[in-house]
């Protein structure tokens, strides 16, 4: 946490993203929500199902099942390399934490602080901004429905973690 800063509402942090593509190197450890997975699945115009082991994984952590980006290597499944600049394939409706991010959300209880992540070369650069307060909240919104749904399901009416999540996201993507 020590390249972490709490920043809270009020506070302004100088940010430009300059496409290192560096973030993207660490696709693993970006968690994801059943409203991120259908969104990218509506955008790449295929079954959320699609999706499964090619470019999203799920862990099981106390019987709740954690969907997250699935890292090739160094690097995000969505990330291309090819182009001149690294460049996300599903920019428009990439995760939600993607969005957020140098800002890294805290808790759903403490919607006032976000912490902000200084090992992101564009901090530092351009403009003073204030974090993404009403993306956040929305991140917290979608977040806690799909906890919600997610453990109803398992906890509830008995599903095991994957079809848990399996159901919750047929339910959503349609
Ligand atoms: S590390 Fe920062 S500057 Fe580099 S691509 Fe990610 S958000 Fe942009
Ligand atoms: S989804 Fe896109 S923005 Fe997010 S880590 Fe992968 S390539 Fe980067």
């Amino acid at each position: 946490m020590e390249h972490y800063k709490i920043l809270r509402k009020g506070d302004r942090v100088k940010y430009m993203c300059i496409r290192c593509g560096r973030c993207c190197g660490t696709g693993p450890n970006v968690a994801l929500t059943i409203y991120d997975i259908c969104r990218i699945a509506k955008y790449m115009n295929v079954n959320w199902r699609d999706l499964r082991g090619k470019y999203i994984i799920a862990v099981i952590a106390d019987m709740i099942p954690i969907p997250i980006l699935r890292g090739l290597g160094d690097r995000c499944a969505f990330l291309d390399q090819n182009e001149e600049l690294p460049t996300c394939i599903i920019y428009p409706v990439r995760p939600m934490r993607c969005k957020i991010y140098p800002f890294i959300p805290l808790s759903p209880s403490k919607e006032d602080e976000i912490a902000l992540d200084t090992h992101c070369l564009g901090v530092g650069e351009g403009e003073e901004i204030e974090p993404p307060w009403n993306l956040i909240k929305e991140y917290y919104r979608e977040l806690k429905q799909h906890y919600s749904m997610l453990y109803d399901l398992v906890f509830n009416k008995g599903y095991e973690p994957l079809e848990a999540l399996e159901k919750a996201l047929d339910d959503l993507c349609g």
